[in-house]
């Protein structure tokens, strides 16, 4: 099955649960009562998190741009700043954001 479809017809299929729990909620009289949907609503919260997981974009394979660490292989990073860098953009790591080459050769 195409990812994409399967994707989009999840999404819908949340809102519509979504709908429905809050009619029932509204049906109730009582919105700020005990949830109506407790089910429901759990099992989009556990759609939710397995969205978000899915969706965590993997660093293990950029590099940065200017000093060409990896996730692998930070330990120049380590040398220079005294710590292991982090991601400021996909090719940019943090211990080359701060410190911008200004030029200065030699
Ligand atoms: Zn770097
Ligand atoms: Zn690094």
């Amino acid at each position: 099955m195409n990812h994409e479809a399967l994707e989009d017809w999840s999404l819908r299929a949340m809102q519509a649960l979504q709908d429905v729990c809050d009619e029932a909620q509204d049906a109730a009289g009582d919105p700020d009562g005990e949830d109506q949907c407790l089910d429901l609503r759990e099992l989009m919260a556990e759609f939710e998190e397995m969205r978000q997981q899915d969706n965590v974009v993997s660093s293990s394979t950029w590099t940065c741009r200017v000093c060409g660490c990896t996730d692998d292989d930070c330990r120049q990073c380590i040398e220079r700043t005294g710590e292991p860098c982090y991601w400021v953009e996909e090719d940019l790591c943090s211990a080359c954001e701060a410190q911008p080459n200004n030029g200065s050769v030699g």
